[in-house]
């Protein structure tokens, strides 16, 4: 399978001082759900912002390393340029713009998107996966429920044709329900609209029941990693990640 990213030995500083990151490799192969497994402050987040671009916000930088993304270099550009490449990252925290209807909010995800008619074609796609959007098109999305919002940011994801999605903790704060649902519908994403993922989850038993390969992380670096089958069986995993003892 083709390799799409490779985030090859990164470090990450935020503010000029602090390190997060501390020679950090990953790949993401086309077409496979990839997810990052650690505990709170592992640097997750910072791994997905690396990847999107979004850490400059922030006095992020990476100081050294590379990112490549279908063979280019892609760790010094804009994220605006970035997202035309085709990556799109779901943050962490539901951002839905909160006074704007539920089609407006899709909307938005098709700016780069010129024509009406392939427009209206996709907003008919996120409909079908979303149904419960379907119903809520036009409320204001600052009244749905968190787990509506949430499938919310995905579906405006989606409207702007991802190549590879970058999904930061889609389960946080969410019913177990509501997560089986949520769940269900990125691995469709991802095995009918060809749509390959990159998941970063604190609910390693979800994330790894849709996974094709994982990585572990803590502190800053991968301590290991392997297809999905072999790290359910890992004793580390289980008795850390899965609650076994
Ligand atoms: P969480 O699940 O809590 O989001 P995470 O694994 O995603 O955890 P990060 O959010 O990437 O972890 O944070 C990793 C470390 O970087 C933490 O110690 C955090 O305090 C620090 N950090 C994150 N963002 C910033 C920032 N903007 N400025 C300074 N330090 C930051």
């Amino acid at each position: 399978m083709a390799v799409m990213l490779e985030v090859n030995n990164i470090e990450v500083v935020y503010n000029d001082v602090i390190l997060v990151l501390k020679g950090l490799s990953l790949r993401v192969e086309e077409g496979r759900i990839v997810t990052v497994l650690g505990n709170n402050g592992a640097g997750k987040s910072t791994t997905l912002k690396a990847i999107s671009g979004l850490l400059k916000s922030e006095d992020g930088e990476v100081t050294d390393g590379s990112i490549t993304f279908m063979g280019k270099r892609i760790d010094r550009m804009e994220p605006e340029n970035i997202v035309r490449m085709g990556i799109f990252q779901v943050m962490e925290g539901r951002k839905a713009f909160e006074d704007l209807t539920v089609e407006e909010n899709l909307l938005v995800g098709a700016h780069t998107i010129k024509s009406r008619k392939q427009i209206k074609k996709d907003l008919e796609m996120v409909y079908h996966y979303f149904p419960r959007l379907t119903q809520r098109r036009s409320f204001q999305a600052g009244y749905i429920s968190g787990g509506e919002q949430q499938m919310l940011v995905i579906g405006r994801g989606l409207m702007a044709h991802p190549r590879l999605m970058l999904l930061d903790e889609p389960s946080m704060g969410l019913s177990p329900m509501l997560v089986g649902e949520i769940f269900d519908i990125i691995r469709r994403i991802n095995s009918e609209e060809g749509v390959t993922i990159l998941l970063v989850e604190q609910n390693a038993r979800m994330a790894l029941s849709i996974a094709d390969h994982g990585y572990v992380m803590e502190s800053g670096r991968i301590v290991l990693d392997d297809e999905v089958e072999k790290l359910r069986e890992n004793e580390d995993v289980k008795e850390f990640y899965l609650g076994f003892t």
